[in-house]
């Protein structure tokens, strides 16, 4: 007889869709999420698409959803490393990094601030620090501490041992879940901007990526929402855009990746409204806004300090404090020179899994996009299997949860 749970690896959107959908049909449902909370890209974000709302006022009520429904089981810092067997009977080999913090832990906010080191923050993406013990994700679920014991001297781990909340000897330790059909919805992460050499990514201060961008805006961000210069904390009087940072080019990613034109009329609609005498260039190759979102794109290029390129951006180097863009126009055919105070590259999506290990029996494409094993009772999900906003990633979601409930409900 089939097994009927579902395993929905991926706690983001995508993940968090998929397995509501089939929990409340009556599956029972596992999510297994590598990071310490659950949310995914989205809960970086300073707004999304279609509503341009915070990321709570979508995060917190699946969160709710997924408290109150007994069927979902949330496993977190945990990763999927062997699945055998075949649709309808699965065996998932899982390991579950330690937390050292235990559940139902009180506040930890005032031992949290008593450590003395900080370290790169993951989730704010090189533009801030935490401590070793955090909860650096607004509104966060589980709403539970991390330790990350590595960066605890001895006489914090020595404090820290006293309180009986937190776990220092935890180990890491290997389950195995039994399900019948499996999703995908491992999301995607920003492509490496050191791989831009030309673009500067990395090297030449004041240039950041879109996401990084995002969380400058936010106000749960490193900067409390002001969109200001790494290296001086100044509110930039010029910015400009660079499109297809590394995506529709063969020497990185060969495709386009959806949603990065969109994202950044987006935030120049931040800065513009934060900084209502800051001028915007957008250096594009094409300006993609499928579907209804042309409408957004007319009413952001209305502003008379938005101005578009059409042109190739070639190189971006330090000048002065400032950044120097060199492009060639696509129109005149002419290369022309200018200087901002910061640049944001539009750099694109690629899936989680490109370069991942991969589980026995799940295959991924050339671009590490999830090949749909459906007649194994495999499913990808959102991003996982081609480039998508979030409203196109839910959908995308309900479908492969459909599948998989065909699948363990043999039909
Ligand atoms: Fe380029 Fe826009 Fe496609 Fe992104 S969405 S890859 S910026 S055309």
């Amino acid at each position: 007889m089939a097994n009927t749970s579902i395993l929905v690896v991926g706690g983001g959107f995508s993940g968090l869709t998929a397995a509501l959908e089939a929990a409340e049909v009556g599956h029972e449902v596992f999510i297994v999420e590598k990071n310490p909370f659950l949310g995914g890209r989205v809960a970086q974000l300073n707004k999304y698409f279609p509503k341009l709302c915070p990321p709570s006022c979508g995060l917190e009520i699946q969160f709710q959803r997924v408290k109150n429904n007994p069927l979902v089981k949330v496993l977190t810092m945990a990763e999927v490393t062997g699945v055998s067997g075949g649709p309808g009977n699965y065996e998932v080999s899982v390991s579950i990094k330690p937390r050292h913090v235990g559940p139902g832990a009180a506040d930890l906010s005032g031992d949290a601030a008593a450590l003395s080191a900080s370290v790169p923050s993951e989730f704010e993406l090189g533009m801030g620090t935490r401590k070793a013990l955090y909860m650096d994700m607004p509104f966060a679920f589980p709403h539970r501490y991390v330790l990350d014991k590595a960066n605890l001297t001895e006489n914090e781990a020595k404090a820290l041992a006293a309180n009986e909340a937190i776990d220092l000897a935890e180990q890491e330790k290997s389950i195995t879940l039994n399900v019948g059909a499996i999703i995908y919805a491992t999301g995607w992460k920003p492509y490496d901007m050191t791989n831009l050499t030309n673009l500067g990514a990395g090297m030449v201060p004041n240039v950041v990526s879109n996401m990084q961008l995002e969380r400058l805006a936010a106000p749960s961000g490193p900067t409390k929402g002001r969109i200001v210069r790494p290296t001086d904390g100044a509110a930039p009087k010029r910015v400009a855009f660079v499109q297809c940072a590394g995506s529709r080019d063969e020497n990185h990613l060969n495709y386009c990746s959806y949603i990065c034109c969109m994202a950044s009329l987006k935030q120049a609609a931040y800065i513009r409204e934060q900084m209502p005498e800051t001028d915007v260039v957008i250096y594009y190759i094409d300006l993609r806004t499928p579907g209804r979102y042309e409408n957004f794109k007319q009413r952001i290029l209305a502003d008379e300090k938005i101005k578009t390129v059409k042109g190739k951006v070639a190189k971006i180097e330090a000048s002065g404090g400032n950044v120097k863009v060199t492009v060639e126009d696509a129109v005149t055919g002419l290369k022309g020179e200018d200087v901002f105070d910061m640049v944001v590259l539009a750099t694109g999506m690629q899936p989680t899994l490109a370069g991942a290990p991969l589980p026995k029996g799940v295959e991924v494409d050339q671009d590490g996009f999830l090949v749909n094993g459906e007649e194994k009772g495999i499913f990808a999900a959102g991003c996982a299997k081609l480039p998508l906003d979030v409203m196109k990633s839910a959908q995308s979601a309900t479908g492969a949860a459909l599948k998989a409930i065909q699948t363990v409900r043999g039909r």
